[in-house]
């Protein structure tokens, strides 16, 4: 392959929502069934499977004429948003394409479309594989055939089954704001989606898939592709493993240049960078020699796109989804500096008022920033790790109680974290955890709506609320300390411990009980006779037989009620508020506004 030496292999992640065919999909392109060893084996890489394109050209599908360059393809073996997120390159996803999973059966469902959103973001090119056509009533099965081939066979009524779910698909990328159609209708890749019908159990359609991506790479992104194979090694690291007998170790994917035993290494802890020297690199050994007890194949050097396992001392807190770059010569400070860089400049934005976020990795970090970002929830602070007691108790500092809550995403919660959810400083802290982003801001956000909800009752029950009373004649029960007197609710429900005022804004006293045919009560609606013992006032003077009362509503409860109550005031309540403020607003037309 040393005519295209200089074009690396393109990486691709597959993505879609669960149980749509990621994990088949990636099964068949990995399993042999699909081709003839001889041509151009599969290989097994760490975390990755390589198809070359010797392999791909033999599957005969698509496009399968087109000369080219590319020498293969390498599938990222997870699949998954989180995968995708994680792994970071040049300040992008790793994966230079990807593939986008969907039932043709079910449709899209929530996380097809957060995976077109993210490849939206990330501007990754993709293809999708309109899976599971095998699963249509009446279809004849073309093992692994292209779907050309296939469909041709299929009857004329399935024919029209596969193009009615096609449209639908087309139809829903259009209200996503993509133009997409069936692959072979595709004139401008650049403009359109290509949709590929698919089985991933049968195969049908996957060399269709496997040449879509080809054709994508090659004529859009040759450029990034484009390396010097001797130039030094960059990769991201796709885990951090305990191996035994080899300490801690990174399976890394390798996007750029050369890797080799005995390099000097940069790669990312929490705070600071990590210069190493590489001691092994191992590769899974092959099918064939199974029996040998040793699981890895020890090799020398490795060029991109590649997935390697690195042993190298000093590994231990190296985090997934971070840089690996080889120093050489002279670019030593440059490249420590761009590591270092890649650690800090976290692209989340936070805010002073908002959730804490916690993730396993940068890349799924800002992935949840941005999910929240687009919900217009604000996030305060943002780290990779677990979530530790420190997280708890900062929570607890919030003032909004619609932000005392951690959100974390694919990480634990250590067990002094929860013990410190007990203390009574961080008791309204609230932690949701998942895999699953949509899922985990679903969770915030309901549990969002709830305690608003809740603070508005509470805000509802201390609310001083409007009413107006006329004291009843032959009803003046005694004169004064406390006056106790026999009144009408001439509107608006009525409350003790209240302040009364009479309607020419004069104070009156304190409303401090009331009763109802000799019963204690604590609030009685329009319409009702009590009685009401008043503190200050002297009958004859202050107040007198049919004078009209309000109860006295301070300035700030009305600023309250009027902008985020009043749809929730009888319209009695409603009434008597408007009398009473604008016996206020007489005085001063600003007041409670
Ligand atoms: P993932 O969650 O997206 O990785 O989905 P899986 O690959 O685990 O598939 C979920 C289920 O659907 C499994 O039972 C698969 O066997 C089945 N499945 C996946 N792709 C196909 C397909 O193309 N045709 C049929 N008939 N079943 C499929």
């Amino acid at each position: 392959m040393t005519q295209t030496s200089k074009i690396r292999t393109p990486i691709v992640c597959v993505l879609g929502h669960v149980d749509h065919g990621k994990t088949s999909l990636l099964d068949k392109i990995r399993g042999s069934s699909v081709v003839d060893t001889e041509a151009g084996a599969i290989t097994q890489h760490i975390g990755a499977t390589v198809v070359p394109i010797d392999a791909i050209t033999q599957m005969g599908g698509a496009l399968s004429k087109l000369t080219v360059s590319i020498p293969g393809l390498l599938f990222i073996d997870t699949p998954g948003h989180h995968a995708f997120t994680t792994l970071r390159a040049r300040g992008g996803s790793l994966a230079d394409l990807a593939v986008v999973v969907v039932d043709v059966n079910e449709g899209f469902k929530p996380q097809t479309i957060e995976a077109l959103q993210i490849l939206r973001n990330y501007k990754t090119p993709f293809v999708i594989a309109a899976n599971k056509v095998d699963r249509i009533h009446g279809w004849r099965v073309q093992e692994n055939a292209p779907f050309a081939t296939t469909f041709a066979k299929q009857n004329e009524r399935v024919q029209g089954i596969v193009e009615t779910k096609l449209y639908e698909l087309v139809g829903k990328l259009s209200d996503l704001g993509f133009n997409s159609e069936r692959y072979d209708r595709v004139r401008d890749f650049a403009r359109n989606i290509a949709i590929v019908p698919t089985s991933a159990i049968t195969g049908e359609g996957i060399p269709d898939v496997l040449m879509m991506l080809i054709g994508l790479a090659q004529r859009y992104m040759t450029e990034n592709l484009a390396m010097s194979v001797e130039g030094p090694g960059a990769g991201t690291v796709l885990e951090v493993k305990e191996e035994r007998g080899l300490g801690t170790t990174l399976d890394v994917i390798l996007y750029d240049g050369t890797l080799s035993v005995g390099d000097e290494i940069v790669v990312a802890g929490h705070t600071q960078t990590i210069t190493t020297k590489v001691r092994s690199l191992l590769k899974p050994r092959p099918m064939s020699e199974i029996l040998i007890e040793e699981k890895f194949e020890r090799v020398k050097s490795v060029t991109a796109a590649s997935g390697i396992k690195v042993a190298a001392p000093k590994l231990e807190g190296v985090i997934a989804g971070t840089p690996l770059r080889v120093i050489r010569g002279e670019n030593r400070d440059a490249v420590v500096e761009q590591v270092m860089n890649e650690i800090q400049d976290i692209q989340v934005t936070l805010a002073e008022e908002g959730v804490v976020i916690k993730a396993d990795t940068i890349g799924a970090l800002e992935a949840l920033s941005k999910e929240l970002d687009s919900q217009g929830i604000g996030v305060m602070k943002a780290e990779v790790g677990p979530v530790t007691r420190h997280d708890v108790i900062e929570t607890g500092t919030i003032k909004n109680p619609l932000y005392s809550a951690i959100i974390a995403f694919n990480t634990p919660t250590l067990p002094d974290a929860v013990d410190a959810l007990m203390e009574t400083s961080a008791s309204n802290v609230s932690i949701f955890e998942g895999g699953v982003i949509y899922k985990l801001l679903d969770d915030y956000v309901e549990w969002r709506e709830e305690k608003k909800r809740e603070m508005e009752r509470q805000q509802f029950e201390k609310l001083v609320m409007p009413a107006k009373v006329r004291i009843l004649p032959n009803c003046v029960f005694r004169q004064s300390n406390p006056a106790v007197v026999g009144v009408r609710i001439l509107g608006g429900k009525l409350q003790t411990d209240v302040n009364l005022v009479l309607t020419n804004g004069k104070k009156v006293g304190h409303l401090k009980q009331m009763q109802l045919r000799s019963e204690t009560i604590h609030e009685a609606d329009a319409g009702k006779e009590v009685a009401i013992s008043i503190e200050g006032p002297t009958v004859g003077r202050q107040i007198n037989v049919d004078d009209e009362m309000y109860v006295d509503i301070p300035e700030r409860h009305v600023k309250v009620i009027e902008r985020e109550m009043l749809d929730r005031l009888s319209t009695s309540m409603q009434e008597i508020l408007e009398e009473y403020t604008s016996m206020r607003r007489r005085e001063d037309p600003f007041w409670g506004k």
